[in-house]
Parts: structure tokens; C-alpha cells; sequence
């Protein structure tokens, strides 16, 4: 396992999507996830499965110490009374405590700082160890950060080989902010990209993990990918022992069409 660090915590940089999975399925793809090695797992209250990754997390002789556990608070639910009874009962969903708390997306009509003060409360009960926030803008994470009185650990954004944000990750690395990227494999898009599986050859890699080593071997990004196929969620793990050159990064961001010059340059890739 390879660790993406912000603000003292070492966050797993490969974690398990659980989306749209719920019941067995979902509580079955996490049992494997835990025995293939995933340590990071996310999920949230709008994908109504906290309970069988709870359940999960609780059959497996894997300590729950040693798991990093994120949910994500509905948009609904995003006032500071909604916030405290709706983890209230993630945590009761869940079984155990919460090591990151998202806002999963922003609000149009709740200030960003009732939720994140919310937030802050929960953290000292001691509910919540860390917080963040998931689909914001850089001047959305400006107004968390200025809001909360604990660091902002991450900004869980759309980010693969086909999409692109390169302000956002910019601002994140200055910040020292984790990005992590959902839907890291374009939901399934990158499977059957000739330069991925090209450059997988040489490895002796698939096209997919290709695509989850271009992120993680990113400064400040770590991924979520999802798989409800062992096959699938073990290959994904996969994916620690081999190194992209600075070319091979190079051939995957011309994927985005050359969006990513300014932020290359910036990390001397
Ligand atoms: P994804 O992880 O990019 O792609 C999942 C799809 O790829 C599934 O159809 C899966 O198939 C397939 N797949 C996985 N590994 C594969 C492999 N090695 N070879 C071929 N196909 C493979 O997309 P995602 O589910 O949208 O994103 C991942 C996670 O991010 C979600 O589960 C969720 O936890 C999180 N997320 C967060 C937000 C947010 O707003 N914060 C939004 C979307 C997603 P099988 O299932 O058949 O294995």
C-alpha cells in the first residue's frame, strides 16, 4: 500500500467505491475488498449501503483501526441540525465511528459554514475524527477552510485519465489537500484505451490498473475505484508494484487533449 499524507494523516492512496452497491452484493465486494488488502473505504448516506459496509467491516478479522472509513453527508441533510442527527445515525448505520466525514456535494440554499461548524461539532464528540468535502470548486474549499476550525483532509472530485481539474489539483497540492478521484476508471471507460493498454504491456498490467497507477502516482491524488468483481477488485490492488516513467504520465494526460501543460509544467513532470 502506498499512503497520500495531509495534515499529520496518512490516507490510503488506493480505496474501495461502494457505489451503487447495497445488501449482500455490497457487503460480499467489501469482504473481498478487505481480504485483497484495501484499507480506505467510501461510502455515503445517499447510497444507502452504510449498513452493509458496516456489517462488513465488522465480520472481518481485519482491525477496525487499521480501516479508514469515509461517508458523506446528503445534500439534504447539510443544516447544523441535520448534520448532527443524520451522522448521528451514519454511525449507528455504520456500527463504529467515522474517520472522514464529506460534505458530498455543495449546497444551493445551506451556508457552507453551518455544515462545516456542525462538522467540527461531531469531531469533538469524538463521532467524526476527520472532515472534508467532495465536489466543491477552489473558492467553495476556500470558504471550508476559512469555515472550519480542523483541517479540510480532502476534495473527492470527478478525476481519470479522460477528465481533467487541473486548478483544483494545483490548488490542493499547494494546500496540501488530498484529491481523490472518483470514478477513477471513467466507470468503466478506460477499459479498451489503446494507449493505456499499451503501456500496460510492458508491465504486464491491465489497462485499468494503468489507469489507477497514473493516479496514485500523482502528487496529493488518491482513488476510489469500484468493482463488485473479485477478479475485478483484486486486479485493481494490483497495482504497487510497477512505476509509469515521466513519458508514460505524459502519454496519459494528452488523453485529456493537453489540458494538463500548465499543471505539468508546474510538477516538472
Ligand atoms: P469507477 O470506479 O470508475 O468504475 C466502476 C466500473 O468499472 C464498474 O462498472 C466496474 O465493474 C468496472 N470495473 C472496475 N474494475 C474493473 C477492471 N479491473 N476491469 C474492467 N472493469 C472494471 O466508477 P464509480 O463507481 O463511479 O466511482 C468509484 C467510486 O467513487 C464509487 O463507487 C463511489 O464510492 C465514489 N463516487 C463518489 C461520487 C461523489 O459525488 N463523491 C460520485 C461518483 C462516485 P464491476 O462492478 O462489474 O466490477
Amino acid at each position: 500500500m502506498e499512503y497520500v499524507t495531509a495534515s499529520g494523516v496518512d490516507v490510503p492512496a488506493l480505496g474501495f467505491g461502494t457505489w451503487p452497491m447495497k445488501g449482500a452484493t455490497c457487503r460480499t465486494a467489501v469482504e473481498h475488498a478487505l481480504d485483497a488488502g484495501y484499507r480506505h473505504l467510501d461510502t455515503a448516506q445517499m447510497y444507502n449501503n452504510e449498513d452493509a459496509v458496516g456489517q462488513a467491516i465488522a465480520d472481518s478479522a481485519v482491525p477496525r483501526e487499521d480501516v479508514f472509513l469515509v461517508t458523506k453527508i446528503f445534500r439534504q441533510n447539510l443544516s447544523h441540525d441535520k448534520v448532527l442527527s443524520s451522522v448521528e445515525q451514519s454511525v449507528q448505520r455504520l456500527g463504529t465511528e467515522i474517520d472522514l466525514l464529506l460534505i458530498h456535494s455543495p449546497s444551493r440554499s445551506v451556508p457552507i459554514e453551518a455544515s462545516i461548524s456542525a462538522m467540527n461539532d461531531l469531531q469533538e464528540r469524538g463521532l467524526v475524527e476527520h472532515i472534508g468535502v467532495s465536489n466543491f470548486s477552489v473558492e467553495q474549499m476556500r470558504q471550508a477552510i476559512a469555515a472550519s476550525e480542523t483541517p479540510i483532509l480532502t476534495n473527492q472530485v470527478e478525476y481519470h485519465p479522460f477528465k481533467s481539474q487541473p486548478e483544483l489539483l494545483e490548488f490542493c497540492i499547494e494546500n496540501k489537500i488530498i484529491l481523490t478521484a472518483y470514478s477513477p476508471l471513467a466507470q468503466g471507460r478506460v477499459i479498451g484505451n489503446a494507449v493505456l493498454e499499451e503501456i500496460g504491456t510492458q508491465y504486464g498490467k491491465t489497462d485499468a490498473q494503468v489507469a489507477l497507477r497514473w493516479l496514485i502516482q500523482q502528487e496529493m491524488v488518491a482513488a476510489i475505484p469500484k468493482a463488485s468483481s473479485q477478479t475485478h477488485i483484486e486486479e485493481n490492488f494490483d497495482v504497487f508494484d510497477f512505476e509509469l516513467s515521466d513519458t508514460e504520465m505524459e502519454r496519459i494526460f494528452d488523453l485529456q487533449g493537453g489540458l494538463f501543460s500548465r499543471l505539468r509544467s508546474l510538477l516538472g513532470l
